[in-house]
């Protein structure tokens, strides 16, 4: 995205602006519009309003700037040394991202003194303005409403029939509600008004009624049989749909979002997609079909009189768009905090023992309360306002009723055989408005619905194909990273023109200071990142071009965090070849120098892990990972701090039990102690994100350059602590 436009005539008319840095529009000003203009320099941020300087600001007298955004939109703000936020612009959705964006390169202008640029192409929707979620190619919030409709018909799939059913059913009740004032009419006529002692005819009338409720029970008992089954099982196939395409994100779209707003996608969001399924959607559907209904018989009795009821319907229309413009952002603003609560609890269950061990309990209660505190605030926002919005379509409705009491008492009074005639309009209209304010109090749902079922999508949308080649090839181990440029963020490089060549059956070390892109570079390895710019090379494949699932499989990886899954030892080595035989898994176990502490539990391979494997130590934990990756029999190997966690004397045999295994297959090993990789073919010395030298751990040494200074750091650290 092109942050530095060009200045608008109207600003270079009165301050010809020669150098800059960044520079982009903005439109709110203290929610007014505004026709604004940001411009950045070395020094100073200024805001233009219609061509007139506004404001200026020291870039200097900041710590940090971000950006928030908010449904219509956002603003970014500074942090100033006094820790106040000071806001700089706001914006509508259209110019939204590019400020993020350059509050973005002004953090990174902060630390290290330079402005960063992006040729990246990001697609926004040419309608609003917003830049596309990650993955996908099309504007949400642009679709049209039976889009909507469209895709949660496709959701229905196996159940549509009995979904059809369902509605068709509560079409029932709908008709005999009709007809029930029909019966009142003739009971008053002839039995109330006249004193008619004709029994008979007056207890089938009362049977009548009887019988209209029995039927109407039966009616309600079938749909209270379908109903559940339809929506329980379509909103089961929803969750699966979901939890199966977070299973595919690609890792960089995952980490975009946070574990707790994942959950809630899974759970929370396709609960209320079932909710209206079976409440909602009904809710909205059995008042407009009794209204068309009422509306219909009341025409053909008296169109003129039904006119006069009609009458106040337009309100209830016109309401509805009132609610649409003020709720929708209230009902927006609560899910977003909803799902920040959930993210919190999720951090705090997670992080427990950490916060325990640095006595922070009172701090996190602290926060947690603050979160919730502030959901509580924006769901009784929302809730106040839309209960007191009800009353007032309430009184319209009153005030048609007021009238036709009116008329039909008039009429009364003249002529009382009148009686069942009114006691039978009172009821269609009494019906009528019923349904109307149940209907806009349904309408609300609509909204809200609209808005889960949107968070639904916006996960099932993602295109997660493109990154994922086709080709399925057996690999042997031959690498080349070719002028390979990669950042988490497109602006700040963390690997930069990246050039090596590795031949199968290599053992190569990685070193490099903390946070030089060690880690990085096996990430793109394992196609968990595409790169920016450049290619890697695997026996030749382009690897963006090779099937992630079977190129992964290929693969034998253990990382520092190992994560095992609740399970017994044996499932978990098993993870990546389920079809291992017991005796291969006790093979890569002993080779994993796993086997002797697995056989001394309790139940030896069949132990029981708790979450996360609760029970084994560090050094066990790793042990199991080294035998599921040793199990999958992976043509290349990435051991990215695979043994810090170990104490000297396991780490040695490990080693020599790995130094076995991966001989013949390509190897990545990244390690902490630098003696562990001193038998490797070729060292790769990275030193913030570039490859400052490529040899022997010899000839490195001979050299006396980067690698030379390294070790010798880390020796003098080594003997200073013994
Ligand atoms: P190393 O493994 O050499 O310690 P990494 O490859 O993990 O280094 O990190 C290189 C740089 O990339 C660091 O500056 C780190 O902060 C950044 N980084 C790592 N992972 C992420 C991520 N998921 N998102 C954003 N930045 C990241
Ligand atoms: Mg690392």
């Amino acid at each position: 995205m092109e942050l530095k436009l060009n200045i608008p005539q109207n600003i270079l008319n009165h301050s010809p602006i020669a150098e800059y840095d960044y520079a982009a529009p903005f439109d709110i000003y203290q929610e007014k519009y505004v026709d604004g203009f940001l411009i950045v320099d070395h020094q100073k941020i200024q805001t233009y309003h219609a061509g007139f300087l506004f404001c200026e600001w020291k870039i200097e007298n900041f710590t940090s700037f971000n950006s928030k955004s908010t449904l219509n939109g956002g603003y970014i703000y500074g942090i100033n040394q006094n820790k106040e936020e000071i806001v700089i612009c706001s914006c509508g959705k259209k110019y939204f991202s590019r400020l993020a964006n350059i509050a973005l390169g002004l953090n990174i202008f902060l630390k290290e003194h330079f402005f960063p640029t992006s040729d990246e192409n990001e697609p926004f929707c040419p309608k609003c303005g917003r830049v596309y979620p990650y993955g996908l190619n099309h504007c949400m919030y642009c679709r049209s409403k039976t889009e909507n409709i469209k895709k949660l018909w496709g959701f229905t799939q196996g159940y549509r029939w009995l979904l059809l059913l369902q509605y068709l059913i509560m079409l029932f009740p709908i008709a005999i509600d009709a007809i029930n004032p029909m019966i009142y009419e003739k009971l008053a006529n002839q039995y109330l008004i006249p004193k008619n002692t004709y029994w008979k005819g007056f207890v089938v009338l009362i049977l009548m009624i009887a019988l209209v409720y029995f039927i109407k029970s039966i009616i309600k008992i079938i749909e209270g049989i379908l109903n559940p089954y339809v929506s329980f099982n379509i909103a089961h196939n929803i969750r699966l749909q979901v939890y199966d395409k977070i299973q595919k994100l690609s890792l960089a779209s995952a980490n975009k979002k946070t574990t707790g707003s994942l959950i809630s996608r899974v759970s929370r969001d396709t609960q209320q997609v079932q909710w209206f399924l079976s409440y909602g959607l009904p809710s909205v559907i059995t008042p407009i079909l009794t209204c068309i209904v009422v509306l219909l018989i009341m025409l053909f009795m008296d169109y003129q009189l039904a006119l006069w009821i009609i009458l106040p319907l337009p309100v209830i229309y016109f309401s509805r768009m009132l609610y649409k413009q003020i709720l929708w952002p209230k009902w927006d603003k609560n899910w977003k905090q909803f799902s920040k609560a959930n993210t919190t609890l999720h951090d705090l269950l997670n992080g427990i023992k950490v916060i325990k061990t640095y006595s922070k309990e009172e701090k996190e209660i602290q926060h947690f309360q603050k979160v919730n505190w502030q959901l509580k605030e924006y769901e009784y926002d929302a809730e106040k306002t839309w209960r007191t919005m009800n009353p007032i379509i309430w009184f319209v409705v009153g005030i048609g009723e007021v009238f036709l009491i009116f008329v039909l008492g008039k009429r009364l009074i003249h002529d009382p055989s009148q009686y069942g005639n009114m006691l039978k309009w009172m009821s269609y209209s009494g019906m009528l408005y019923s349904s109307t304010s149940s209907l806009s109090n349904s309408l609300g749902t609509f909204l809200e619905f609209r808005i889960h079922l949107e968070k639904i999508n916006e996960i099932l949308e993602e295109d997660t194909t493109t990154h994922n080649g086709k080709l399925s090839v057996e690999i042997e181990g031959n690498v080349e990273f070719k002028n390979t440029r990669f950042g988490y963020l497109s602006y700040n490089p963390v690997l930069k023109n990246l050039n090596v060549s590795i031949k199968k059956g290599e053992m190569i070390g990685i070193v490099g200071h903390s946070g030089s892109g060690k880690t990085t570079m096996v990430n793109l390895l394992m196609k968990l990142y595409s790169p920016d710019s450049g290619k890697i090379y695997i026996d030749g494949y382009d690897l963006e071009e090779l099937n992630s699932f079977e190129y992964r499989k290929q693969l034998g990886v253990v990382i520092q965090e190992t994560f095992l899954f609740s399970g017994t030892i044996l499932e978990n080595i098993r993870y990546g070849n389920t079809n291992a035989t017991l005796e291969e898994v006790m093979e890569a176990a002993k080779a994993a120098k796993a086997h002797d502490f697995i056989i001394k539990k309790p139940f030896g391979y069949d132990t029981k892990l708790g979450n996360k494997g609760f029970g084994l130590s560090g050094g066990e934990k790793q042990r199991i990972a080294i035998a599921r990756a040793i199990l999958n029999q992976p043509k290349i190997f990435i051991l990215d701090e695979a043994t810090s966690s170990l104490d000297t004397l396991t780490e040695k045999e490990i080693q020599d039990a790995l130094a076995r295994i991966i001989k013949g297959k390509t190897t990545f090993v990244i390690a902490h102690r630098l003696a562990t990789l001193k038998n490797a073919d070729k060292l790769i010395v990275l030193d913030k994100g570039e490859m400052v030298e490529f040899g022997t751990h010899k000839e490195l040494l001979a050299k006396k350059g980067y690698y030379y200074q390294l070790v010798n750091a880390q020796k003098m650290t080594y003997e200073k602590k013994n």
